[in-house]
């Protein structure tokens, strides 16, 4: 079943409560330019491109993360057609309190067609910093290692992704690029410590404006790609995770990417993770892994995605947590219930069952009717 969402197009500001009830057929690019129009913006992903409907149920982290939290977090209610047809609405902390759980971190894996959700606006900065810190390859361990050890003292204005690359072809395999809410010189002061620690070979500051840090994102077409996450807790990684991580992407022969976002922030780790179905909070980083595929014929693809799948569970078993991110759903993940949601199975399993007892909405990856 394929439900066409594109029509759930408004976005509505209330001022006095600062929020805005936003159709989920809206992309979050959409969104960034309408709210900007009256000095708002949401705190959501980096990319554009993305969907309001999935992302914002599932997690959702970009350029205000660790100021203003997860997309998730701040939705404060919502509106959905029930597989039965009924239309509920408000979903919030005192109507279906049940289902407010879990559409907050799995409302993207099958209880409903969410139609809006209410989310909490933020004004806009007139002046947002963008930072690029940039390293050699011979620099990539030690750089990863200051990170972990910065990261929880970050200012909390600061927020951004880190990618790896391979060193065949990048003067700097590994790149910080993160977004400061607030002029340059306050920006260089929030990264003044990593940089004297790190010392880089490249760094950037350029003033901009939200929508010039919203724009700076490169724009994802669809095309085949094998992605794996894994959450990374607040110790970072071993000194031997970098290592062995950095050595698989120098030599695997697909083009590959690692993503971080960074997340260490209180902002996210101070919600308890009772308060809702999404479950990543004390943290570091989520980690993403990304083969893209477009380049190779059939049967180089499925060599480069079993080569992939086999280091990504070597890595997640000896490296990372053992939880990954919903957002970045993988289908050939094993456990994956338990990944994505931890604790709270036996509740969304419940919760699943009072709103789609026939299990209408039902795919490999959605909240089933009883335990697997
Ligand atoms: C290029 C790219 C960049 C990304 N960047 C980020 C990022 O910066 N930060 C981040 O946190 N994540 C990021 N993501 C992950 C992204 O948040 C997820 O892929 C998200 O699920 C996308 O939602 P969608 O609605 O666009 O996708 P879809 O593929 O349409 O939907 C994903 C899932 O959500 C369900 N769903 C969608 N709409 C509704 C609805 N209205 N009601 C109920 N269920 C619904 C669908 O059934 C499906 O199971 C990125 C993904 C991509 C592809």
């Amino acid at each position: 079943m394929v439900i066409d969402v594109q029509e759930f197009n408004q976005i509505n500001i209330n001022f006095e409560t600062k929020t805005a009830v936003i159709g989920t057929g809206n992309r979050l690019g959409e969104i960034y330019d309408e709210l900007n129009k009256f000095g708002y913006l949401i705190s959501a992903g980096e990319c554009i491109n993305v969907g309001l409907g999935g992302h914002a149920t599932g997690g959702g982290f970009g350029w205000t993360g660790r100021k203003y939290g997860l997309a998730t977090d701040n939705i404060v209610s919502a509106e959905m057609v029930t597989a039965n047809g009924t239309f509920i609405s408000p979903i919030n902390l005192t109507h279906h309190s049940d289902l407010f759980f879990a559409i907050r971190g799995a409302g993207n894996a099958g209880y409903g067609i969410i139609t809006s959700l209410t989310l909490k606006i933020y004004p806009v900065q007139p002046i947002v910093t963008s930072i690029k810190i940039s390293y050699l390859p011979e620099q990539v361990e030690l750089a990863f290692i200051i990170l972990d050890k910065v990261a929880k003292n970050l200012n909390e204005n600061l927020s951004g992704y880190m990618e790896l690359r391979s060193k065949h072809n990048n003067t700097y395999p590994f790149q910080i690029n993160a977004a400061y809410l607030g002029i340059e010189e306050e920006a260089r002061s929030a990264v003044k410590e990593l940089i004297e620690l790190s010392n880089p070979a490249y760094i950037k500051f350029e003033e901009t404006t939200w929508l010039g840090i919203v724009d700076s994102y490169p724009i994802f077409t669809r095309s085949p790609s094998k992605i794996t996450s894994y959450t990374i807790p607040p110790s970072g990684f071993s000194q031997e995770a970098i290592r062995v991580l950095i050595n698989f992407i120098n030599n695997f022969e697909c083009d590959t990417v690692t993503l971080f976002d960074l997340y260490s922030s209180d902002v996210i780790s101070r919600i308890s993770i009772n308060d809702s179905a999404f479950i990543h909070r004390n943290i570091f980083a989520v980690m993403e892994l990304i083969t893209h595929l477009g380049a190779y014929s059939k049967d180089a693809q499925t060599k480069c995605v079993e080569r992939h799948l086999q280091f990504s569970k070597e890595f997640q078993a000896k490296y990372t947590s053992y939880f990954s991110y919903q957002d970045y759903i993988d289908r050939d993940l094993s456990d994956w219930l338990t990944r994505y949601y931890g604790p709270h199975v036996p509740r969304l399993i419940e919760i699943k069952k009072k709103y789609d007892p026939n299990n209408l909405f039902n795919w490999k990856q959605s909240i089933p009717t009883k335990l697997p």
